[in-house]
């Protein structure tokens, strides 16, 4: 069994983005979590969960002007997302791959990998487990200790941690637990989580 379910085949990376053009240096890329990153999570006794349809999906305002700076630096980024709802019989993976369709539309993201089990499967996909982030990384050639994980939740973050990638935890005062490891940043906002890996990647190639 492989690992995580690939919803569609994204808009590719093959050719595309100075972020896969082989230079020689470890190929570093953005992996981002969905809910409550790139669209609104539907909160219900503040913790958030999926919108349930495409229709009912609203991308997160600054979005598609965040990513965009990511992109301009060349850097891949792909989606990696829990969505257990499917396993527990409460949305279909259709539903699940329309709201990607949708995402994949309007903000400028490489590929999205699913997770639709439960912890009860015990797949190796389902964050915090790093495999979502270790197949996207081995599909499109990544090294995961040069690249970064942004998400809003625990386990977003210790995926990210668990792959090796520097974290950023959009904290959204949910109530709920934090992450187990501290995040490397905590932020307020997508555009915020954007603003300090440029300014990371930045203070690295210039070499300080
Ligand atoms: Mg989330
Ligand atoms: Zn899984």
């Amino acid at each position: 069994m492989g690992i995580g379910t690939l919803s569609g085949s994204g808009t590719g990376l093959s050719g595309s983005g100075t972020g896969l053009s082989g230079s020689g240096t470890a190929k570093t890329a953005v992996f981002l979590d969905r809910d409550g990153v790139l669209n609104e999570a539907v909160m219900r006794d503040g913790k958030p969960y999926p919108p349930a349809s495409a229709a009912e999906v609203e991308i997160v305002a600054d979005a598609a002007t965040a990513l965009g700076r990511l992109k301009a630096r060349g850097l891949p980024l792909i989606v990696v997302t829990n969505q257990p709802d499917v396993a527990r019989g409460a949305q279909t993976a259709e539903a699940v791959e329309a709201i990607h369709e949708r995402i994949r539309r309007e903000l400028p993201v490489d590929d999205v990998l699913s997770c639709l089990h439960d912890d009860a499967d015990g797949c190796p996909c389902r964050k915090p487990k790093p495999g979502l982030i270790l197949e996207g990384a081995k599909k499109y050639g990544i090294d995961p200790r040069g690249s970064f994980m942004i998400g809003d939740r625990w386990r977003d973050i210790d995926a990210g941690k668990s792959a090796g990638c520097r974290t950023v935890w959009i904290d959204r005062g949910y109530h709920e637990r934090g992450p187990s490891i501290a995040p490397d940043a905590r932020v307020g906002s997508l555009s915020e989580a954007v603003m300090w890996i440029l300014q990371k990647i930045d203070a690295e190639e210039d070499g300080t």
